[in-house]
């Protein structure tokens, strides 16, 4: 007889049986269709139709999950363990039917996930280009009001119309600021470099009363001290918070389409992470992690290092929420 697990569920517990078995769910999380099973949803976004250079990562998720089961159940630098404090689930895809309509996709996944949030359950998604964090946070805006932000990138995404659009990668933080879905005053952008062709590129940004944090001044305080500065700005209100993995030096993430030389250091960006604990957290993603330009699994593993953290501060924010 062929011996086969019956249920998922017993691959919930990681070290049931080794982390390389059974099929790829991130963090080896039972796969669920039914929202009332679930706290936490981690959802892969497999859309890149809004990237303006170098395409792929619409391949994101299903590398992510991959590299996620090498992780464990507990954060031994905080002693969290996630899967105790919530009921973490991974939801699947988001399911796009007109991916080459970049309006209409970014429409089906507002939708999606305003059926995730209206049931109660905390989104952390994987992309994906940065044009989903738009649609989720219509979602995550609509059950909290305009939220605070904590976004770690090589660049702003405040731009504006793009070869006739304004929804691609480079603007998602100007429309949802528009569309008041964050709270610029309560939003900082953390990690911001590289070369441009427009010398008010980010002019946006601070205008609207976003902190903007270069790469520069990311070395020059380091990253006990930006976190300082992160708790203040978002404050104590509900908080997104938004990684996009060309953050990371590209020497630690190449895959990814947009890389800006000079960035954070895994282990600074793990570390500002764990310090962000306590925040008042409602949601999450990752995205931009494109593994044809990945160099062995480099980055999409780097990447769900940084998902489990966020994973971590999700997880202790539902449970905060839950005690109280
Ligand atoms: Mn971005
Ligand atoms: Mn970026």
């Amino acid at each position: 007889m062929i011996k086969q697990p019956t249920k998922y569920q017993d691959f919930h517990d990681p070290q049931a049986r080794p982390r390389y078995t059974g099929i790829a769910t991130f963090f080896r999380t039972a796969p669920a269709q039914d929202l009332s099973d679930a706290d936490i949803g981690v959802v892969g976004v497999p859309f890149d139709g809004g990237v303006t250079n170098r395409t792929g990562a619409r391949h994101g998720p299903r590398s992510v999950r991959d590299q996620s089961t090498l992780l464990r159940r507990i954060n031994s630098a905080t002693q969290v363990a996630p899967f105790t404090l919530a009921r973490v689930r991974d939801l699947g895809d988001c399911w796009i039917e007109h991916p080459y309509e970049l309006e209409t996709a970014l429409f089906e996944i507002e939708s999606f996930f305003r059926t995730v949030t209206e049931a109660g359950v905390m989104p952390l998604s994987v992309g994906g280009d940065h044009a989903i964090s738009l649609p989720i946070l219509r979602a995550v805006a609509d059950a909290h009001g305009p939220v605070g932000m904590i976004h770690i990138d090589a660049h702003c995404d405040t731009g504006d119309d793009y070869l006739g659009s304004r929804f691609h990668h480079g603007a998602p933080f100007r429309r949802a600021a528009e569309e008041k879905l964050i709270d610029p005053a309560r939003v900082i952008q953390i990690g911001i470099r590289g070369t441009t062709n427009d010398p008010d590129m980010w002019g946006f940004s601070q205008r609207s009363g976003m902190r903007v944090i270069s790469m520069d001044e990311f070395a020059d305080l380091g990253w006990r001290a930006v976190a300082e500065e992160a708790r203040r700005v978002a404050g104590s209100g509900p908080v997104y918070l938004t990684y996009d993995i060309d953050s990371l030096d590209p020497s630690q993430a190449p895959g990814t389409g947009t890389p800006e030389a000079g960035g954070l250091g895994v282990h600074e960006a793990l570390r500002l992470l764990r310090s962000l604990r306590g925040l008042n957290f409602v949601g999450g993603d990752l995205v931009e992690v494109a593994p044809p330009f990945d160099i062995g699994t480099l980055t999409a593993f780097n990447g769900a290092s940084i998902l489990f953290e966020i994973l971590c501060l999700l997880a202790e924010a539902f449970a905060a929420r839950k005690g109280a």
